[in-house]
C-alpha cells in the first residue's frame, strides 16, 4: 500500500530534523574536544583455552585508555586439543574439536581477582559465566560461587547461547536463551539483582530473518525485573560474513527497546564496524537517532579475551559514532550506562 503523501511528507521533515540535529551535534561535537571516560562493558579474562595475561596488565591498559570501570568475564567454553590434532589450535575454530562447558573459569577469574588491592578491585565488575546452559543445575553453580565469594560477583555472563559456529562445535545440547535451565538463571538474577549478558544470535548463518529472536524475548517477557544486555546486539562476526548487513537488525532492535524497558545493547565491534559507521568510517544517521532515542539502554566494550594490549585502540575505535551523539548521551554510552545496571554490592547468599 502507498504511503499518504502527509505521513511521507511528515517523514521526511522528521528526517531533516534528525539529519540537521545531528549534523549541528557532529559540527558541536569538532569543535569541543571531548575526553572520554570508558567503562568497558564486555571483557574478558580469557580465552578459548582458558590462559590470559594478569590483571595488574589490564589495569596499566585501563589507566592508559582512559578507562574507570570493566565488566570482567571468564569464558565459559574451552577448546579441546584433541587427540588426532598434531598441532594445538589457536582459536576455536582453529580444527574441527569440541568444545565444551568449563566452570573452572569463574574460579580463576575469583583467584586472579583476589589478588588485586581492594582499591584495583573496586574497578573491576566480575560476572560469572562457568556454567552449561543447557543444564538445570546451572543455578547450583551461581549459588556456590557466591557462597565461596561473598560480594565479589556484580552480575552474569558472557552467556554463549546462539552462537554460529561456535554452537556448531560445542559439546551436548544446543543452548537457547529460553531454556528452563536459562529461566532458572534468570531467577536467580533476579533474586540477587545481577544484571545478565546474554549472547544470543538474532538468527542462522543462513536465514535471513530474526530466526532466534524469540527466545531472547521469552527471556525479556518472562523476567521484567532482571536487566539484560545482548551482547553485540544478536550479531557476530560469522553472521556477518555470511549475511552481509541485516536490513532487519535495526527494526528489531528498535521495537525490542520500544517494548521491553529491561533489555540494553552492548555495541562492541560486530555492530560498530558492520551497523554503526558505514563503509567510508562514517556514523550511520538511523542508528545514531535510535541510540539518542534511548540515551541510557546502550553502552561499548572491547570483548578481548585476556589480552589487553589493544583496549586502547578497541574502545577508540568507538569515538567517531559517540562524537556524533549529543554530549551528555555520549558520556552515558561510554561509561555511565554500564554502571547503571550494577547491583551497589556483590552478591551474597541471602538468609533461607
Ligand atoms: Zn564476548
Amino acid at each position: 500500500m502507498p504511503i499518504p503523501a502527509r505521513f511521507r511528507r511528515a517523514r521526511l521533515v522528521r528526517c531533516l530534523a534528525v539529519g540537521a540535529t545531528l549534523a549541528s551535534v557532529a559540527i558541536n561535537a569538532a569543535e569541543e574536544k571531548r575526553n572520554y571516560r570508558y567503562s568497558d562493558a564486555h571483557l574478558h579474562s580469557v580465552d578459548f583455552f582458558q590462559q590470559g595475561e594478569d590483571l595488574s596488565q589490564l589495569l596499566s591498559a585501563m589507566d592508559a585508555a582512559g578507562v574507570d570501570h570493566a565488566m570482567i568475564s571468564g569464558m565459559s567454553l574451552m577448546k579441546k586439543w584433541q587427540e588426532d590434532e598434531p598441532k594445538r589450535p589457536d582459536t576455536y575454530a582453529g580444527d574441527d574439536a569440541a568444545v565444551y562447558w568449563f566452570s573452572a573459569t569463574d574460579a580463576y577469574l575469583a583467584a586472579a581477582l583476589n589478588a588485586l588491592d581492594p582499591a584495583q578491585r573496586q574497578r573491576m565488575h566480575p560476572f560469572l559465566s562457568g556454567f552449561n546452559p543447557t543444564d538445570k543445575n546451572a543455578d547450583l553453580h551461581l549459588q556456590k560461587m557466591i557462597t565461596l565469594h561473598p560480594g565479589l560477583w556484580r552480575g552474569i555472563g558472557e552467556i554463549i547461547t546462539r552462537h554460529d559456529d561456535l554452537t556448531a562445535l560445542t559439546e551436548g545440547e544446543v543452548p537457547r536463551a529460553n531454556s528452563e535451565a536459562m529461566f532458572r538463571v534468570y531467577a536467580f538474577a533476579e533474586k540477587h539483582k545481577l544484571p545478565v549478558q546474554l549472547h544470543s544470535n538474532i538468527t542462522s548463518k543462513r536465514e535471513r530473518n530474526p530466526l532466534y529472536v524469540k527466545e531472547l524475548e521469552d527471556a525479556l517477557s518472562e523476567f521484567r525485573e532482571v536487566r539484560f544486555i545482548w551482547a553485540h546486539a544478536g550479531t557476530s562476526k560469522t553472521l556477518h560474513r555470511f549475511q552481509g548487513k541485516m536490513d532487519f537488525l535495526l527494526p528489531e532492535v528498535t521495537r525490542l527497546l520500544s517494548e521491553h524497558s529491561n533489555l540494553s545493547i552492548d555495541l562492541s565491534w560486530t555492530v560498530l564496524e558492520t551497523y554503526l559507521l558505514d563503509a567510508e568510517g562514517k556514523p550511520d544517521p538511523d542508528w545514531l537517532a535510535l541510540v539518542d532515542r534511548y540515551p541510557t539502554r546502550f553502552m561499548i566494550g572491547s570483548d578481548l579475551l585476556g589480552r589487553y594490549a589493544k583496549l586502547n585502540e578497541k574502545l577508540h575505535s568507538f569515538d567517531v559514532f559517540l562524537n556524533a551523539l549529543p554530549a551528555d548521551t555520549a558520556r552515558k554510552v561510554a561509561r555511565d550506562n554500564f554502571l547503571a545496571l550494577l547491583p551497589r554490592e556483590g552478591a551474597r547468599p541471602l538468609p533461607e
